[in-house]
């Protein structure tokens, strides 16, 4: 009997209420929906659907400043919560790490829906301090200087305090403190300095080592309290005024957070009982995005929700200053991930699929006399039933391998090999029948999922859209944009249009496991398109342009009532001419050098004349064109 299966069902396939932090749904009508706060919603292929029709291409980007801003809100809000619920004494004010997105709508959105909550930014180059300088921030919001400086790095950031900015200079190393006493006396500017402090406490997860003793950044407790002797001799205590610490970055594990936030709180108090005079308190970033949806340590996941984090990070600093009977400070966290992730979602259409068990064109006839090996396939083929079929796939597998060997030494010809392998694939399309009635996979075929799985070939670049799955194995949730009121029956690995083999997404999310193939609806030719969520953190400023493949598309997209939206502003990606400029080429000597070739062409009577001007048009309009695979239906 054949099952319906229902938008529901779909939800539950791709986990989507897990991940979504209640950002999207699936629609009764069977396509996602992005529903940022206030009961607001708009469909996703519908969006895409109008772009398309006005004359834009995939792949693009959607962004979603409601979303953005609802993040900013929910973290502030938490914090509040928790702040009112344990009783804290002290306040809360976030910043936002922009190295996690640098991009104009990121960093604007987040100013501005921070402002009542005065969140700050925080730079950790001076590129980035640049750009945070000029945001329109509210005057309490921090301004927090990472990294290691140089002396512009530091005048810059002193620049910013006689602005009237609250900008804090982070402590990196001890060696730095020497030049910004110097700075700060030439420029007569107060400096107000934060300490970085190396926790002892390290992270879970991916960036384990960005805590603990080896940390990169940091000061150790004997460089901590030379800092203070320093100032004290300096007479500038109370320019010490931020301690900061960070364990790394997607924590997922609640109980490491806790214990180096009680670490921090004791350097903190102890601090503050020598007579420094610190105000805050930067518990760092860190705060996870459970990715895969689970609600466990898995690396991709976070045993927490955001009110969890802030609940905890309240309470135990306000235990500890109890205590300690030290004044609560302002907390301050830096979370980029957790706050920019959702609202980014990356939309790419399906262009091609192919597979061991995509019908194969042509199975080529038995020839009289072909080797021995290729008739063994034969005879396989022919025996296989549900009883054999784990035996015979097993025999099936070392068949092909010998095929391939016997090629390579000559002894098969061009034709063997292809009956062999077309004889192959027969047999594991056979075989797949008989593993879908299965509930039980037994261990020798488990990897028969991959093997089988369709290739979606899919218009984008893994590098360019998706570095962190290729460099660290971040997993992205994948969902059709529609169609999901239909039962998908394939299963698919997804393949990028880059000229690499690491092109790939092979791992996808699950609520126990990680899965090696995604389950999509049998491609028809037509539109077809996949969204790749949560890839607003990092993602877009870590990309890469393998093969020149350059930014893609991004449309801004604000949702009003009743379903409809409105495009806010719509940036086009870059153009080849972009990309190849980018690596030291030059529009005119590019065209000088056709023009050239096309003359001389002419010249040898290879291209006629009449035809040159046309030629250079073409070329001319490939540099203005998009990088990415352009099909007009
Ligand atoms: C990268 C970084 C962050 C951001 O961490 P998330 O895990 O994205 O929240 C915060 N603080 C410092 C010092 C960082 O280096």
């Amino acid at each position: 009997m054949k099952q319906v299966f229902k938008p529901a069902d779909a939800a539950e396939l791709y986990s989507v209420p897990y991940w979504s932090s209640g950002f999207f749904r699936v629609s009764d009508k069977g396509q996602i929906e992005v529903t940022p706060p206030g009961g607001i919603y708009a469909n996703l292929q519908e969006i895409v659907d109008d772009l398309i029709a006005s004359g834009e291409s995939l792949p693009m980007i959607l962004r979603f400043p409601q979303v953005l801003g609802g993040r900013v809100r929910q973290l502030s809000e938490a914090f509040r919560r928790a702040i009112e619920e344990y009783d804290y004494g002290g306040r809360y004010q976030g910043v936002f790490p922009v190295k996690v997105n640098q991009r104009r709508m990121v960093v604007e959105t987040i100013a501005d829906a921070g402002w009542d909550y005065a969140t700050g930014l925080e730079a950790g180059s001076k590129a980035e301090l640049a750009l945070c300088l000029a945001q329109d921030l509210n005057p309490r919001a921090l301004l927090c200087c990472n990294g290691f400086k140089d002396d512009g790095f530091i005048k810059l950031a002193l620049w910013g305090r006689s602005l009237g900015k609250n900008v804090v200079i982070t402590l990196e190393k001890f060696s730095e403190l020497d030049r910004i006493l110097k700075i700060a006396r030439e420029l007569k500017v107060k400096p107000a300095i934060g300490i970085r402090f190396k926790l002892h406490a390290k992270g879970s997860g991916q960036w384990e080592e960005s805590g603990g003793d080896g940390a990169k950044f940091g000061l150790n407790s004997s460089e901590m309290l030379a800092v203070v002797e320093r100032m004290r001799q300096e007479n500038m205590l109370d320019s010490l005024v931020m301690l900061h610490c960070h364990i790394g970055s997607q924590i997922t594990d609640i109980r490491r957070i806790k214990v180096g936030v009680r670490e921090a709180t004791q350097v903190y108090a102890n601090l503050v009982r020598e007579g420094v005079p610190l105000q805050y308190l930067n518990v760092g970033g860190g705060l996870a995005v459970d990715y895969d949806g689970s609600k466990t340590t898995f690396y991709t996941s976070a045993n927490y929700t955001l009110q969890e984090y802030a609940s905890d990070v309240v309470y135990t600093i306000g235990e500890v200053c109890k205590q300690t009977q030290v004044a609560a400070p302002t907390i301050v966290t830096e979370s980029g991930r957790a706050l920019t992730a959702h609202h980014a979602i990356l939309v790419m259409p399906v262009i091609d699929v192919t597979g061991p068990t995509r019908e194969q064109p042509l199975l080529l006839e038995r020839r009289e006399g072909q080797h021995a090996i290729v008739s063994e396939l034969d005879e396989l083929l022919e025996s296989i039933n549900k009883r054999n079929y784990r035996e015979i796939y097993n025999d099936a597998v070392a068949n092909k391998e010998t095929v391939h060997n016997l090629f390579d030494l000559g002894y098969l010809s061009l034709y063997e090999r292809a009956r062999g392998e077309s004889l192959y694939n027969q047999i594991l399309q056979r075989v797949a029948k008989f593993v879908q009635d299965m509930d039980y996979i037994p261990d020798e075929l488990e990897d028969l999922g991959k093997v089988l799985a369709d290739k979606y070939i899919c218009n984008f670049s893994l590098f360019q859209s998706l570095p962190d799955n290729w460099a660290i194995d971040t997993l992205f949730p994948i969902v059709p944009l529609s169609r999901l009121n239909e039962k998908p029956t394939r299963e698919a690995i997804l393949v990028d249009i880059t000229c690499d083999s690491d092109g790939k997404v092979d791992k996808f999310i699950d609520l126990r496991d990680v899965k090696s193939t995604l389950t999509l609806h049998e491609w028809e030719g037509g539109p077809y398109y996949l969204g790749i969520f949560l890839m607003g953190a990092y993602q877009d400023v870590l990309g890469s342009a393998h093969n020149l493949f350059g930014k893609v598309n991004e449309a801004h997209i604000r949702v009003k009532t009743g379903g409809k939206y409105e495009l806010e502003l719509f940036v086009k990606g870059q153009k080849a001419r972009r990309m190849i400029e980018n690596m030291g080429y030059e529009e005119d000597m590019l065209l000088e050098s056709m023009r050239d070739q096309a003359e001389a062409a002419v010249k040898k009577g290879r291209m006629s004349a009449d035809l040159v001007a046309e030629f250079l048009e073409d070329y001319s309009e490939e540099l203005l064109g998009y990088t990415y695979l352009e099909y007009e239906d």
